[in-house]
């Protein structure tokens, strides 16, 4: 398997440059080649992209929303494929990837029969016979900017609001999601969608966002990934005036209450903290626990972390695979080091040699202060820091204290307490008694503080993005 762009209906091979991609499970395995393109495909697409926006926009709902029913039926038939190819590239284990992909099919559905939905409110005049309303209208050529830790979900949660809503797409993924992207897009040329309506142009970020940004007519731009990145791309789309949309870090706290069920609480912090080896923006980072519960609660946590079966990602009772690349490995891997030196671990599990491929051991730590790197910075990997709180009040300040605000939990049976934490948590998305991620498709999802641009993706609210509301009136008197 080798990365292609696909630019007006048109396959090519990009020609700048070509690496051979290493499954993150087992380094020695090549999964395929990466060819990378040079920058002016990007224009290329873009170009492609506006002559059929013609046809596409113009389409009806209805049809536009048969295409994306072709498009989840046959990203259906071939889910098991996208799954073993996005959990050899990437790492995430088989399982969830299993569940990604039909997230994926999900979203296509969800948003094909918004074909058919209402696309505008009707507004009563004051004045006599007039009739107004405000109806959405696509916003043209949308730039899509995806990330490599669900290669298949967010592309799919980016692509499906812009299509049905008339837009057309250029899609540039992750490097290391690049071979899951090309394999997404030769399932979706056989939809029925008029060429370079979804155009992929695979290559560097830097160097394809700059091209993007700075030399095409682009409308909008959706991005998820990095802080750093997402801000950079923010203010070059607010100079240029174009909508964006960022999605970037969290750093996302679990509160467990003294009168949380123990058991519900450890089993839902376990996965938010670990499954995907914490790569995920919504991922439990910081565990911060009432006094009075803090023993037994971390007793019983340490105890299942000690369990966790960290394995190559095509093994089905992998509970974490390895992170995604050499990169990641890295960068986590400076973290459990800090960990070590500066803090106390509580448990670890057993995980197989980083000779093999880029797996870190996860860790439970505690005994770092407020301000240490580990509660601060967002990790993106199988690394949960547990903190001490001595009261609710405690426990909320210390959950708020941080710079992002995507996702939070709390753990309680009391009705009263979880009010107060949905109320009082500066993030995007609270939840009670259920884990960090995992947020549900037709919901809102993004992030408060400097988690987002503070849009929002999935649900109805990703068609609040993908299109402009124009007020017509009309006098018929
Ligand atoms: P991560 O650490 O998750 O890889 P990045 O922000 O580096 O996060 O990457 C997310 C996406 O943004 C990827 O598709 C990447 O290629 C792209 N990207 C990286 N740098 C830039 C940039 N300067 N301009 C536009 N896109 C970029």
């Amino acid at each position: 398997m080798e990365t292609r762009n696909w630019i007006g209906g048109e396959w090519s091979t990009p020609g700048s440059g070509e690496t051979q991609v290493r499954n993150p499970s087992a380094i020695g395995e090549t999964v395929g080649t990466l060819r990378l393109s040079s920058g002016k495909e990007v224009l290329q697409a873009v170009e492609a992209a506006r002559r059929v926006g013609r046809i596409w926009s113009k389409m009806t709902g209805a049809a536009r929303g048969e295409c994306l029913y072709r498009m989840a039926l046959l990203l259906e038939r071939s889910a098991e494929s996208v799954a073993q190819l996005a959990s050899s590239e990437m790492g995430k284990p088989i399982v969830e990837m299993r569940g990604e992909v039909a997230r994926g099919v999900q979203l296509l559905r969800y948003y094909a029969a918004e074909g058919v939905r209402s696309d505008g409110d009707v507004i009563p005049s004051a004045q006599s016979n007039v009739l107004q309303y405000a109806k959405r209208f696509p916003l043209g050529v949308v730039a899509l900017i995806t990330p490599w830790n669900f290669p298949v979900a967010i592309p799919i949660w980016k692509l499906a609001p812009a299509l049905i809503c008339g837009n057309t797409v250029v899609w540039k993924p992750a490097e290391f999601a690049s071979l899951t992207a090309a394999k997404l897009a030769e399932l979706f040329a056989d939809a029925g969608l008029p060429p370079g309506t979804i155009n992929l142009v695979i290559g560097k970020g830097r160097l394809l966002g700059k091209a993007l940004l700075e030399e095409c007519g682009i409308d909008a731009l959706s991005f998820t990934g990095s802080t750093a990145t997402g801000l950079a791309i923010g203010a070059a789309c607010a100079a240029r005036n174009i909508k964006f949309q960022t999605e970037m870090g969290g750093k996302n706290a679990a509160v467990v209450l003294k009168d949380a069920r123990v058991s519900t609480a450890v089993q839902a912090v376990l996965s938010g903290a670990y499954r995907s080896a914490g790569q995920k923006c919504t991922a439990t980072s910081r565990i911060i626990v009432e006094n009075a519960i803090y023993d037994e609660f971390v007793q019983e946590l340490a105890a299942e972390t000690l369990k966790l079966q960290v394995r190559h990602a095509l093994d089905e009772k992998a509970y974490l695979g390895p992170v995604a690349s050499e990169e990641q490995y890295r960068s986590v891997h400076a973290y459990a080091e800090s960990a070590r030196t500066d803090g106390k671990i509580i448990a670890t599990a057993a995980a197989p040699d980083s000779g093999e491929g880029y797996y870190i051991a996860p860790l439970l730590v505690e005994g770092v202060g407020a301000e240490h790197a580990l509660v601060r910075e967002e990790i993106f990997g199988p690394i949960a820091v547990v903190q001490r709180a001595a009261d609710i009040d405690e426990a909320i300040d210390l959950a708020n204290r941080s710079v992002f605000g995507l996702s939070a939990s709390v753990f309680t049976a009391n009705l009263t307490n979880a009010f107060r934490f949905l109320e009082e948590m500066e993030a995007g998305m609270v939840r009670v008694n259920q884990e960090t991620a995992g947020v549900e498709y037709q919901a809102p999802f993004g992030g408060m503080k400097g988690s987002s641009s503070h849009t929002r993706e999935q649900g109805q609210s990703a068609l609040d993005f993908y299109s402009a509301l124009k007020t017509c009136s009309i006098q018929y008197g």
